[in-house]
């Protein structure tokens, strides 16, 4: 398909107008721009959000709203999401990050590395259309995506204390790499024994998934070697990997556990 039009509306009632009458939405272009160049894009339209004022952080009282063209590059100057900076250094490379938005990384299929952040943290989505606005849980969103010309406006997130927040990214090279695996992980603690466990793996399945059978293994004991390698384990039965040119489905199934416990305990 060869692009006819480019639509750089003003304002999120245009861009919803236009996305309901078809055209294809485009933030930083970092993935639809490859689909454009190898005319596979799906119409013949695109809307870019560019000018829709949808950039922006507010943070306050523990909870982040990130708008949903804000680029990588601004989340990791923000002072208020410094925990996602180790996260967002493993995303593309310094130029993709100037580019790429949250909002994309969500919607983009399939969804990256920002996205399994977003699932491990519960976090909610603001989405807009022709109908109104309404909030939806990231992971209606991973697993479904929006309804025909909705827009993603913002995503709304409980930060997480540093302390209990675990990132890690396994890839063949530093620098613009697809995940052999993505791990996110809060897990909290009282008493030496977990009371809380929400993980989230990118790379292990078609769309980022919760690893629900890890979180129980982990529930109410202690989070020690043995028991986060159990997890790992358990977790096996929450992942459908593929063969890739990163790694095999083979390997990946082995090598969960391992790092699983590297992400939870170093
Ligand atoms: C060289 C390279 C390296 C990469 N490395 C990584 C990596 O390490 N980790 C990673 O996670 N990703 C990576 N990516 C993939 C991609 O760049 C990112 O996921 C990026 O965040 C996508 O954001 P974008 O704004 O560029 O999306 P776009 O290309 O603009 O859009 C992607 C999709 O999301 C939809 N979309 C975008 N914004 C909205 C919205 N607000 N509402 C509704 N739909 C929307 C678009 O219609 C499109 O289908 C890489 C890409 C490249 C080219």
């Amino acid at each position: 398909m060869v692009v006819e039009a480019v639509h750089v509306p003003d304002s999120l009632a245009e861009a919803t107008a236009q996305a309901a009458r078809g055209g294809h939405v485009m933030a930083g272009g970092t993935a639809v721009m490859p689909l454009v160049n190898y005319g596979i894009v799906p119409g013949p339209e695109l809307v870019s959000l560019r000018r829709t004022g949808l950039a922006g952080i507010e943070v306050g009282d523990g909870t982040a709203r990130i708008g949903a063209t804000t680029t990588f590059s601004e989340v990791a100057d923000s002072p208020g999401l410094s925990v996602f900076r180790p996260a967002v250094a493993t995303i593309a490379s310094p130029v993709i990050r100037n580019m790429a938005t949250v909002g994309g990384n969500l919607l983009t299929d399939p969804p990256g590395d920002f996205a399994t952040c977003l699932l491990a943290l519960d976090a909610t989505c603001e989405v807009a259309g022709a109908g109104g606005s309404r909030d939806v849980p990231v992971a209606e969103v991973i697993d479904s995506g929006l309804r025909p010309g909705e827009l993603l406006t913002a995503v709304v997130v409980r930060l997480p204390a540093g302390a209990n927040w675990f990132y890690r990214k396994v890839t063949r090279r530093r620098m613009n790499s697809g995940a052999i695996m993505t791990i996110a992980a809060t897990v909290e603690t009282a008493g030496g024994l977990v009371t809380t466990a929400r993980i989230a793996l990118g790379g292990l399945a078609p769309r980022p998934v919760r690893a629900a059978s890890a979180e129980r293994a982990l529930a109410g004991r202690p989070l020690v070697p043995d028991v986060v390698m159990e997890a790992g384990e358990a977790a096996r039965a929450d992942v459908t990997p593929a063969d890739d040119p990163f790694a095999s489905a083979w390997y990946r199934n082995r090598v969960l556990p391992v790092h699983l416990r590297r992400a939870l305990l170093g």
